[in-house]
């Protein structure tokens, strides 16, 4: 079987020890598509610099996450635009946009900050200009930024860790956005009513590494081998096969981030 986690945090430094085990280990237990996700202009290097030491398995999202708005440094979002222009013909790795987005909670008021709704205008704009996919955080935001996004003509939208409210679902399907979800899926009533309600062909894993987490992964490092589990928690919610959930997460990553160098592979390697 076939495996993606399609957001996680490479360039972190709880992984800088072992990065090389951890995607290796990940190759070795079948997930063929990671791809690491920038927090502000040193990740997203970092993470490009991943993508280029492991290719046709790591892949990199490069952008600005709203945590890092209010400690940026001097030109840092110009820094991270030029990057990402630098990059964007590079499709072999930089697949992209991310993670941006906006945070209610972050703030204290409930809102977001002005800085955050600039350098997400910034990272919306770049990723319209060079038609690169967007990974985005919504937490507490999630129907401001769903009506934000017709404004700006994004290629492909993809809601990492979607949890609420279920009731713009409806929406978000039929303007083709995809939503990952993780861990959660075998212990959080919410997320598995996310997963029960999301038609599989707008799915797919993630890890959030190095993000911990509670159930069976409590105390656990979180890396990409927890991504089977959470493919077989999906399979028993949707009533389906494991082989045949995981078959389609996998097309399903090929497709959003246009990836020939994964489809290629799978073909190589048969359908096993
Ligand atoms: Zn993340």
């Amino acid at each position: 079987m076939k495996f993606v986690d399609a957001h996680i945090h490479l360039a972190d430094d709880r992984y800088s020890q072992n990065v090389k085990e951890i995607v290796k280990e990940a190759k070795q237990l079948g997930v063929l598509g990671l791809v690491a996700n920038a927090m502000d202009i040193q990740t997203s290097h970092k993470s490009l610099k991943l993508a280029k030491e492991h290719p046709n398995h790591v892949y990199a999202a490069l952008g600005i996450h709203p945590w890092n708005t209010k400690n940026l440094a001097e030109n840092e979002v110009q820094d991270t635009v030029d990057l990402i222009l630098a990059n964007a013909k590079n499709r072999q790795q930089v697949v992209a946009v991310g993670e941006i987005g906006l945070d209610a909670t972050y703030s204290g008021n409930g809102e977001p900050t002005e800085i955050q709704m600039q350098v997400f205008h910034e990272m919306l704009s770049v990723a319209e200009k060079i038609e690169l996919p967007v990974i985005i955080h919504s937490r507490g935001t999630t129907s401001q930024i769903v009506n934000m996004l017709p404004s700006y003509k994004i290629k492909k939208v993809l809601l990492h860790w979607f949890s609420q409210p279920h009731s713009i679902l409806p929406t978000i399907v039929d303007r083709g956005y995809y939503i990952t979800e993780g861990p959660p899926a075998l212990f959080s009533g919410g997320i598995r009513e996310v997963i029960r309600r999301i038609p599989l062909t707008k799915f797919m894993t993630e890890t959030d590494g190095p993000v911990r987490f509670r159930g069976p992964f409590n105390g656990k490092l979180t890396t990409p081998s927890f991504i089977p589990d959470v493919v077989d928690a999906v399979a028993e919610l949707k009533g389906r096969e494991k082989s045949e959930v995981a078959d389609q997460i996998f097309q399903n990553f090929v497709d959003f981030f246009e990836l020939e160098g994964v489809r290629n592979k799978r073909h190589d390697e048969g359908t096993s």
